[in-house]
């Protein structure tokens, strides 16, 4: 196992920096409870550094062509996929999701982001419009400083999905992790520049929400990304608004996962389990409002206790383990609260939601039923291991009952009816949707929000527009005429 000790709090300018006189954070691995490393919150020095160093990188790099740029995304997320097990080992002592988890899905995500973003770097383009003799074309143009903020469920891939776009446009990047999750961001930034990105275009800082909140409102500052709560969320735009700097909202959810009667039962029970329960259930775009139509639910639900019973729930270090603690104690508390009041509320608690007796911060998985629409745990996000299941009738009912939040992150449709999916999917009001499946984000797909789950798209093309700025330029051709 790697020590997971971090070389300092901060990377910045190409190197590692420690400044003591920040606030400590302690580093606490969440499936024992123990400080396994301390870093401390950037004081307005650091952070000055760190801007300063972005703001003196970024010109040349944007300078530099968007092949050659590409071209260190690319070592870089070949870096990543040889250091997948060490990496995978810190996400795991960061995050304390397991090990067959953290292998397969973070650092191997954020590869797959340089290597695409680094793909596309070449290609970067305007275009020419035609104006009878005269034309316009236009220039795409990085926006200069942006800075990153970090939820702690996911930190490589989060850190990485905002590099990746960011650099192959040119910009330079502050990069703030959650304070519960501060090592992997800074492993990130080490591999970029071992694999030649120039010292200052990516900077790591450590620190509360008011090192973030100090980063949104600093004058340099052109583009904000934030990943998070929706109140969160809605401080950082408010902030950003202030200077019109541009911005990426990647915020919560409460989402639908449909399965109807002529559903394929395992691959319903499978994408239930997906959409609740991967990484402990702390999964922003999770289906954790499961509405399940009235004629498979015994069958569904007796599958699903089968399934539940076989998880492998211990040391997330052990790749048979796949189930592991929540992120923090304050986490569980929070989750525990909601099942508490899914209980109060009159909702039948049929397994799990139980804590284990070591430490850590462990909740078994937890499955509700009998859970109406109004019922705080059918209409909060909870960001933890608690399914609630909802019984439905017809299309239209659970249609109009899916789309009735407040949040439009994703949604998901089991069913045999290829049309009737379809049919679905063009009215759920969700920024991703899914058929048959649940939760795959790869790189080439757009991922974000609508209604309050967020502004703008990560990944795919789509990314390049919320990086980079068009420039239009019209050159006349024909006589240029004046009124006098
Ligand atoms: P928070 O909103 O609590 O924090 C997100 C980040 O913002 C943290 O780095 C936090 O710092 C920072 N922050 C807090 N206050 C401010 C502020 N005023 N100004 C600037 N930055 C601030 O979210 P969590 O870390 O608890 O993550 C869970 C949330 O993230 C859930 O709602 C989840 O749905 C969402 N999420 C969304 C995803 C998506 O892609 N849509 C993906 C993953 C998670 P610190 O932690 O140091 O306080």
């Amino acid at each position: 196992m790697i020590d997971p000790k971090p070389t300092a709090s901060h990377f910045i300018n190409g190197a590692y920096i420690e400044d003591k006189t920040g606030t400590p954070i302690d580093v606490i691995y969440p499936a024992t409870g123990e400080v396994i490393g301390r870093v401390h919150s950037a004081t307005p020095q650091i952070l000055q550094a760190a801007l300063a160093a972005a703001k003196a990188a970024q010109p040349i790099w944007a300078a530099m062509t968007g092949t050659e740029r590409g071209r260190i995304l690319r070592r870089a997320a070949d870096m990543m996929r040889a250091h997948n097990r060490s990496l995978s080992e810190l996400e795991t002592y960061d995050t304390g999701k397991p090990l067959q988890e953290t292998l397969v899905a973070d650092a191997t995500s954020a590869a797959d982001a340089l290597e695409y973003f680094g793909g596309l770097a070449g290609s970067l383009t305007g275009e020419h419009v035609q104006f009878g003799e005269d034309f316009i074309y236009t220039i795409r143009e990085p926006l200069g400083i942006c800075v990153g903020i970090g939820a702690w469920n996911y930190p490589t891939q989060i850190a990485a999905w905002k590099a990746a776009p960011a650099l192959a446009c040119g910009n330079a990047m502050v990069f703030k992790p959650s304070e519960t999750t501060p090592l992997c961001a800074l492993k990130v930034a080490e591999i970029l520049h071992e694999a030649g990105l120039p010292a200052g275009l990516y900077n790591v800082v450590q620190g509360l929400g008011d090192v973030g909140a100090a980063l949104v409102s600093d004058p340099l500052v052109d583009k904000v990304s934030l990943t998070g709560s929706l109140p969160t969320g809605r401080k950082v735009y408010a902030a950003a608004a202030e200077g019109m700097r541009h911005v990426t909202m990647e915020l919560g959810g409460k989402s639908p996962l449909i399965i109807f009667d002529d559903a394929e039962l395992e691959a319903a029970v499978s994408g239930a389990i997906l959409a609740n329960f991967y990484s402990s259930g702390q999964i922003c775009s999770n289906g954790t409002r499961v509405f399940v139509q009235k004629g498979i639910k015994p069958a569904f639900l007796k599958r699903l206790a089968e399934r539940l019973g076989t998880a492998v729930v211990g040391d997330p270090m052990d790749e048979e383990t796949n189930f592991g603690p929540m992120v923090s104690e304050r986490q569980r508390d929070i989750a525990e609260g909601f099942i508490a009041k899914g209980k109060a509320e009159g909702a039948q608690l049929v397994c799990g939601g139980t804590r284990l007796e070591r430490p850590g911060f462990w909740l078994t998985p937890a499955v509700f039923t009998d859970v109406t629409d109004d019922m705080t745990i059918a209409r909060e996000e909870i960001f933890g291991p608690v399914l609630s299941v909802l019984e439905f009738d017809t299309e239209a009912e659970v249609l109009a009952r899916a789309n009735d939040t407040d949040y439009g992150l994703a949604a998901g449709v089991f069913t045999q009816n290829l049309p009737r999916a379809h049919r679905m999917v063009k009215a759920l009001e969700a920024g991703t949707c899914y058929i048959n499946t649940y939760n795959d984000a790869p790189v080439e797909a757009p991922f974000g929000g609508v209604k309050l789950s967020g502004v703008g798209r990560e990944n795919s093309k789509a990314a390049i527009n919320h990086y980079s700025q068009l420039k239009s330029v019209y050159v006349r051709l024909s006589p240029l005429e004046s009124p006098y």
